[in-house]
């Protein structure tokens, strides 16, 4: 496992629309404050959103984690990878419905390409379910020099309920 000397600030997006997806989400919050060499710092509320893609699937739950780390972008993926596994993610079809999706939305403001990891996240400025939970827990978090919130206003055709606990 690659071990850095100085901690990072990472962002981990969240999803789930199979098998008691609430319940899917907040065992993950969970299993991600236990990361090795890692923290989690803060975790937004839950939201429902309407699937993107197929629309003959249910309703996604969605939540964004800031993790304080010291693994490596990779090893932080592999860790997160490791995890959908364990909830035995089910992936049949691209944007079908899944366990648990965990996407590595950003680290620590790295901008890489590669075919397994792309930082940030190439989609996360065009999804108002990343945006929005992302900007309650990092409303000054610049992408691409926009806010959360300011890039999310744009995207109010994507239906998005935060849920109340
Ligand atoms: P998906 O099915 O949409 O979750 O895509 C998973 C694939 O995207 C995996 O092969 C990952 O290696 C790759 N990938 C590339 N960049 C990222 C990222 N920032 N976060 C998560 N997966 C990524």
């Amino acid at each position: 496992m690659t071990e850095r000397q100085r901690s990072a600030l990472a962002y981990v997006g969240l999803g789930s629309n199979l098998e008691a997806p609430r319940d899917q989400l907040e065992r993950a919050l969970s299993a991600l404050a236990l990361l090795p060499l890692s923290e989690c710092v803060a975790r937004s509320s839950l939201y429902a959103s309407a699937p993107v893609g197929p629309r003959d699937q249910p309703d996604f739950i969605n939540a964004v984690a800031a993790i304080r780390t010291r693994l490596s972008p990779l090893a932080l993926l592999d860790q997160l990878q490791a995890l959908e596994q364990h909830h035995r993610r089910v992936r049949n079809r691209h944007w079908g419905p899944r366990t648990l999706d965990l996407d590595l939305l950003w680290y620590d403001g790295l901008a890489r390409r590669s075919p397994r990891l792309t930082l940030p996240h190439p989609e996360m400025s065009r999804r108002r379910f990343v945006l929005e939970p992302l900007a309650e827990i990092a409303p000054t978090l610049t992408l691409g020099g926009e806010l959360p919130l300011t890039l999310a206003g744009s995207l109010k055709d994507q239906a998005l309920t935060r849920l109340v606990e």
